[in-house]
Order: C-alpha cells, then structure tokens, then sequence
C-alpha cells in the first residue's frame, strides 16, 4: 500500500509529501470528501511516511519495520478508530484520549486516525477539542469527514483542512479495479446499480448473490426501457416463492428505485410503481397479492 495506489488525488498527495519533505508537518488535520475515495487509506500512508526511515519524494513500497507494521495495522503508534455506531460520544473521545497518557512507543509520530468525524456529539466536540489545543508531543491527528459542515468551527480552525476531490467514473472503476479481483463487467454493473458510490458498489460486490441479483437487474431493465415495467413487476412477483426469491426481489426493488430516484432513468411512473411494490413488500404482503393491488390502485395506465 503506498501513495500509487490512490486514485485521483494527486492535489492531496503532493501537499501531504511535501509538508515532509519541508518538515511543515502540523499536529492535526482534516481528510475531507465523499465516501469512498481514498480519505482513509491515505491517511494510513501518510503515517507510513512521517515515520520511515526510508522516505523520500517517489516513496513507494518499503519493508522497513515500521512500514510492514503499519500495512498489518500492528503498529502500537497508530491507532485508527472506527465505529459503526450513528455518533463517537464522550466515552469514546476519553478511550482516544488514554492513548496519549503514555510516551510513543517507537514510532516518530504517533498518529490517532479517526473516521467518522463529523459524527461527533456536542459533548465530544468539546472534549476532543482540548486534545486539539493542547496536543501531547510527536502527536499527528487526522480526522476523516464526508461532512465538513458537520464539524465545529472551533476544531475545523486547529486543522489543517485537506480537501479529497470526487473522483469521475472512470476513476472509481479504477480505485476498485485496482484493490479487488472482478471482472470489468461486474465492477461497471455494481457502479451502476450502485449510482455510482463506490462504497456501495464494494458492498454489492461482497454479496454472495450479486450475480443474480444482476440478472434481474438486467431483465428488469430492459422491461423499463421496453415499458413493459408492469408486465416484469407482474411475472416476477407471480414466481416468488422461496424467502431467498423474496429477499433477492426486495433488494432489486431498492436497486431499481435507487436509480429511478436520481439518474437518468427518472421515470415518475416507474418510480410510483416500484415504491408502490416495495412498501407492500416491507409490510409482508403476499407477493401474488401485491400484483393486484397494484392493479387496483389504479398505478397503472397502459
Ligand atoms: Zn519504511
């Protein structure tokens, strides 16, 4: 993993080495930008760079100790938090806080990475802005954010902010081209079913039954583009028999809505019937059933 392997954010990249190699390195940042392009990823290289041995302008692969540790996210120096939770609260700013109470390890500079950072609670905010004011030394902070107007002013104003650019769709085939073994085909389908969020996409491709899901996609499409919409959506429900057949067809619903409700396909009366279909199936109608009242809620107009 070094900086070759991010795409499209060279602008990043290039501040990011050179406050290195000018010895400018400030104690906190701000990684900025949508999911899914690189934010977290660099920010890993970046500690990478700060403390190896090695590093020089074309840092590339290096198997210096520190590097190898990082890459396996064994090193004692850098810590990376995550959470899946809706908000990172008090307690969990005290937790990145213990890490400070002792000297580095080994490492240079220490460096805390915390994702979701525009997650953080009032009180959070507060509280981690003291470890802003006052950071301990060899410390380097980076707080990843798809949402910088979530962030308090006050902790924006001790960041250096680094904005990520978003990347084109050529640019997000590459980035998962380039760290996951699919075909071009499926990569541009999951991009595609996805609308064009690469984390999504990465998330589709995990699933055991993206190829079928595909397959419908594919003959569910051309339905739409043949208007013969009502017809699939008929059929279909028709020969939904198995909870797999159901949760495979659900799944296509949100696909299909998903890209109804923002792309080029928006198609009003498409959008009702699907949404229409879905919120049925959300309340467990029977698949055979869901066909005629949609028929008699008179959602369709030949
Ligand atoms: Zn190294």
């Amino acid at each position: 993993m070094n900086f070759n392997d991010i795409v499209g954010q060279d602008r990043a990249i290039q501040i990011l080495k050179n406050v290195i190699i000018f010895d400018k390195v400030s104690q906190s940042y701000i990684f900025s930008g949508n999911d899914g392009i690189g934010k977290k990823l660099l920010a890993k290289i970046f500690a990478k760079a700060l403390n190896c041995p090695n590093f020089s302008k074309d840092f590339e692969n290096c198997e210096c100790m520190s590097c190898r540790k990082i890459d396996k996210d064994i090193h004692p120096d850098i810590t990376i938090f995550n959470t899946d939770k809706a908000t990172i609260q008090l307690d969990d700013i005290k937790s990145m806080q213990d890490i400070f109470k002792y000297k580095n390890h080994e490492a240079k500079y220490r460096v805390l990475i915390v994702d979701g950072a525009n997650k953080f609670t009032l009180e959070a905010s507060n509280a981690f802005l003291k470890t802003l004011e006052e950071p301990p030394l060899g410390t380097i902070i980076i707080l990843i954010s798809n949402n910088l107007e979530k962030i308090l002013k006050t902790i924006k104003s001790r960041c250096q902010i680094i904005e990520f650019k978003n990347l084109s769709p050529d640019e997000k085939f590459l980035v998962i081209e380039k760290n996951y073994d699919y075909s071009k085909e499926l990569i541009e389908k999951a991009l595609f079913v996805s609308n064009e969020s690469i984390n999504d996409a990465i998330k589709f491709l995990a699933e055991k039954n993206n190829e079928e899901v595909l397959k419908k996609f594919d003959f569910f499409l051309e339905a739409f583009q043949s208007k013969k919409l009502d017809l699939a959506l008929e059929q279909e429900l028709e020969s939904i028999s198995s909870a797999k057949q159901k949760d495979l067809f659900s799944k296509m619903l949100d696909y299909l809505i998903n890209i109804h409700s923002k792309n080029s396909l928006k198609n009003q009366k498409a959008l009702i019937l699907l949404k229409r279909a879905k919120k049925y199936f959300n309340q467990n109608v029977n698949p055979k059933l869901i066909w005629s009242w949609l028929f008699l809620g008179n959602m369709l107009e030949k």
